[in-house]
């Protein structure tokens, strides 16, 4: 038998380490969307992962039980675009959770997250959103041979990568995508904010 994907450990560790960082960083994610939207991404998201961490662990019995409540607790207290395709990650991976703790689970878990993120959003890579980080993670942890964390190291890389490539794009979806050329010269703050989620699964790593 080998260990789960997560256990519920790590997974609540996950989420709490998210909270943290994305509260370090909500106001530069605000600016980010000041620029090239209406400057709520990070408030939006710390309002969302705060509903999360209060969420009472003794109600969960699985990493999959508790990720998917904590997906639908921010398609539900996160207004704007964020909620719910953070949410609908969240509740994907927790679905693809499976009896193996290796690197190509781990990228499984990841890819069903994508999935799960672009079939709601409906934007492909190039369209300046969360996909342009999201993606090349999700490809870089697949195509990764080694243990969970470098594979979590390698998708890290590739998101911040893909992150940074959102900065000259024209926006082709959300909000951003209003302002037309204009939205060019401008880091997108989902690219950003996801690449935290990230760095957070890699820092909470047993
Ligand atoms: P809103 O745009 O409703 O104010 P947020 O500010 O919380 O929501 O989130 C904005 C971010 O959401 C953008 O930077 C972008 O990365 C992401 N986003 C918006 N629409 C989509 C979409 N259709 N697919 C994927 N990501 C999207
Ligand atoms: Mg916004």
């Amino acid at each position: 038998m080998g260990l789960l994907t997560m256990d519920l450990t790590t997974a609540m560790a996950w989420m709490a380490d998210y909270a943290e960082l994305i509260a370090a960083h909500a106001a530069e994610l605000t600016e980010l969307d000041r620029q090239i939207g209406d400057a709520d991404h990070g408030s939006n998201l710390d309002r969302g992962m705060q509903a999360v961490v209060a969420l009472d662990a003794s109600s969960f019995d699985s990493a999959a039980d508790y990720l998917k409540k904590a997906g639908m607790t921010l398609v539900s207290t996160v207004g704007g675009a964020a909620g719910p395709l953070y949410g609908t990650f969240l509740l994907r991976f927790a679905s693809a959770l499976g009896e193996t703790n290796d690197a190509p689970a781990t990228a499984r878990a990841w890819r069903a997250g994508l999935e799960g993120l672009v079939a709601r959003g409906k934007a492909g890579v190039g369209d300046k959103t969360v996909v342009d980080a999201l993606a090349p993670a999700v490809e870089a942890m697949e195509a990764h041979t080694g243990d969970v964390r470098s594979c979590l190291e390698a998708g890290l890389a590739a998101a911040r990568a893909g992150r940074d490539a959102t900065v000259p794009m024209v926006a082709r979806r959300g909000r951003a995508s209003y302002l037309g050329e204009r939205s060019a010269g401008h880091q997108d703050p989902g690219a950003t904010s996801i690449t935290l989620l990230v760095e957070s699964a890699l820092a909470v790593l047993p």
